[in-house]
């Protein structure tokens, strides 16, 4: 018997219960003072409490008895730090190389231009700069740290205001449309891409602005942020779901060349902006389960076409293990 662990937060409610659906057993490793909350929910066997999540690591003799796997997601960079899943030593969902090019901005923007993806202009020298552009300082995630500068001199003025040193920025054309965020899974079991489920991030402020006059909204000197607060549901055109599956597939195929022989697999999530000419530019790629997919716990339109049961992306992972096993595979599925 196999134990899936993770740490409780971000997605694990629903990669647990997904792994106790596929008959697993199951263990998250809470903060103490979340502990009460996480025992509310009788898919969880076991709750390990630490006073801080990086204590995972102390615990992996002991964990190793269980016969564990470990699926990561969101929290995992977050709060065990950029090379937080590199030490992890335990059997492990997801392929760590992809992941570690995933963190570095160039090679993964690069990765998805050779999988034919549109991207959105960056510009290498502000002095190029000639329409609006979003700046992202490096090590911002979630968009705090993020600036929107209307043209050249508004972002020049931007810059020294802030003191960014040269390097310590990238510089990207602002893409006007709508945030689309695809959730997909691929199985290397059966050499297969699925759309797991569509949505888009609730951020505050930038979605609240709407709410108020654009008097008062010119008055506002602070800088609009990106504080992913929750998620919506999104379902497509029908007739835009060959070229998202085909995006998937590509981007797929181009991890192999990065990371050879399996590449990408597993839940990951390309978020894009859709323009009104129904172009999809590319503004990142995350290779884990994203929390956008908690929309999804009992199954998404498109699941159900797939499935009989309701799939979530963290019941689709414990089933892809169960194949592992059952196929004398597991090996390949693990880090
Ligand atoms: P949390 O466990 O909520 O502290 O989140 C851990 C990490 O995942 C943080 O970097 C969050 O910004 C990110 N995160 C959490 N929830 C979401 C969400 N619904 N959409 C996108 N990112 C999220
Ligand atoms: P991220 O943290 O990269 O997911 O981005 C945070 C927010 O900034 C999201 O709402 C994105 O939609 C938005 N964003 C990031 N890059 C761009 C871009 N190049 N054009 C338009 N919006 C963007």
């Amino acid at each position: 018997m196999y134990t899936i662990v993770t740490l409780a937060s971000h997605s694990s409610l629903q990669i647990l219960k997904g792994a106790k659906d596929e008959g697993f057993r199951t263990l998250a490793i809470s903060l103490a003072k979340n502990s009460p909350f996480y025992k509310r929910f009788p898919f969880i066997d076991e709750i390990i409490s630490v006073t801080d999540y990086k204590q995972f690591y102390t615990l992996s003799e002991s964990l190793r008895k269980l016969n564990p796997i470990v699926v990561p997601h969101g929290s995992f960079v977050a709060y065990l730090g950029s090379d937080g899943d590199n030490r992890i030593r335990l059997p492990y969902f997801g392929s760590k190389k992809i992941l570690e090019i995933e963190a570095d901005r160039n090679r993964q923007l690069s990765w998805l231009a050779d999988a034919g993806i549109k991207l959105p202009k960056i510009f290498a020298d502000p002095a190029d700069v000639d329409r609006k552009v979003i700046i992202k300082t490096h090590g911002a995630r979630g968009g705090s740290g993020y600036f929107l500068a209307k043209g050249k001199a508004d972002l020049q003025k931007k810059v020294s205001k802030l003191g960014l040193s040269a390097d310590g920025y990238i510089i990207q054309e602002y893409i006007t449309g709508i945030p689309v965020y695809l959730q997909y899974f691929y199985s290397p079991l059966d050499k297969s891409i699925e759309l797991m489920g569509i949505d888009r991030r609730y951020e505050s402020d930038v979605d609240g602005i709407g709410r108020i006059p654009l008097s008062l909204q010119k008055d506002m000197k602070n800088n609009v942020t990106y504080t992913v607060i929750g998620n919506f549901p999104i379902v497509l055109r029908e007739s835009l779901l060959p070229k998202v599956y085909a995006m998937g597939q590509a981007i797929v195929d181009k991890s192999v060349d990065l990371s050879p022989p399996l590449g990408l697999y597993g839940p990951f999530c390309l978020e894009t902006i859709v323009t009104p000419d129904q172009e999809f530019f590319a503004i990142e790629i995350s290779c884990r389960i994203v929390a956008g997919t908690n929309l999804y716990i009992s199954g998404s339109p498109y699941t159900d076409l797939l499935y009989d049961v309701p799939m979530s992306t963290g019941r689709r992972i414990a089933l892809e293990i169960k194949r592992g096993i059952q196929k004398n595979n597991l090996n390949l599925l693990l880090t």
